[in-house]
């Protein structure tokens, strides 16, 4: 082969590997909020990933005294904070190695041991986060997220009651861990309930892309809170329904709830097909979790 010929070769080679990396490297599609700017790839709802989801859990995870996760399929996890109190959230793989986490632990104490783990687990990847509502079990990790750089989506509606109730929500957070866990408490001693940084109108509700796969948030109504929103994982067939699905055997914290519009949110959901639905509180995965919150709320 001549000097020439093989300078060709390697120019063929160079250009193969750049547009091999340039359309591996998956873009964020959101609704005008695209961090990274927009991208080519469609969104195909039909496209499956042959990566179930199932309610039996596969692999249960300490992280620590306050932190537990469960692998309910390939790259996804049910992670549940313990501090205050028994909350769940979701983190799930995406097609273009994309993690997407959805709810968040309710201190970003609890949420620095996810990312910490996840990078571990994962190495260094692209994430974002979703917040399903304005509580702390909603939100209360986004000081960490922001910190580490990982962009916050969440409603208009949910930025404006964090704005308004963070300092109360701080105050509550730190009464209720009380001192019984010296670390966890000088945390939060620290801890800033912080508002998403990048914003939808809740009506809309979002659709992200990331490769082959969406993610779609959805408002139904208000339910458990006026702001508290879905997120579904199509290609999973993965409900998070967030504190809007119970999975304990009563209601739990009504206090904020619209009782009436309540069951009206949780028939819109039943549009989507699913193999798990991950409840903002409780052990249960399964999608029965869907009529046993409106047997709850019939039941109230
Ligand atoms: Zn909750």
């Amino acid at each position: 082969m001549s000097k020439h010929r093989i300078n060709l070769v390697v120019l063929v080679f160079l250009l193969f590997i750049i547009g091999f990396f340039a359309s591996a490297c998956g873009k964020v599609e959101g609704q005008k909020l695209d961090p990274t700017g927009p991208g080519n790839e469609k969104p195909s709802p039909t496209q499956t990933i042959d990566r179930p989801v199932s309610p039996r859990v596969i692999e249960r995870i300490e992280i620590s005294s306050g932190l537990f996760l469960r692998k309910i399929g390939d790259g996804a996890y049910v992670i549940t904070g313990t501090i205050p109190w028994e909350a769940n959230s979701v983190l799930v793989e995406m097609s273009d190695e994309s993690l997407v986490m959805a709810g968040s632990p309710a201190t970003p104490y609890l949420t620095q041991q996810v990312l910490d783990w996840s990078n571990q687990h994962f190495g260094n990847r692209k994430m974002i986060e979703i917040n399903t509502g304005y509580h702390a079990d909603n939100l209360g990790g986004n000081q960490a997220f922001i910190e580490s750089g990982i962009p916050v989506y969440g409603s208009e509606l949910t930025a404006r009651l964090i704005g308004e109730k963070a300092s109360a929500i701080e105050k509550e957070m730190l009464t209720s861990i009380g001192e019984k866990d010296p670390a966890a408490y000088s945390a939060q001693q620290k801890a800033k309930y912080l508002p998403p940084d990048n914003i939808f109108p809740i009506g809309k509700g979002l659709d992200l892309t990331f490769g082959n796969e969406t993610v779609k948030v959805f408002f139904p109504g208000p339910s458990q809170s006026p702001d508290k929103v879905v997120v579904y994982f199509p290609s999973r067939k993965l409900l998070f329904g967030s504190c809007m699905i119970v999975g304990w055997d009563k209601l739990g914290n009504t206090m904020d709830a619209d009782m009436k519009k309540w069951p009206e949110a949780i028939h819109k959901l039943e549009q989507f097909p699913v193999d798990v639905v991950v409840p903002g509180h409780g052990d249960r995965l399964d999608p029965g979790l869907i009529q046993h919150t409106l047997d709850l709320l019939q039941s109230n």
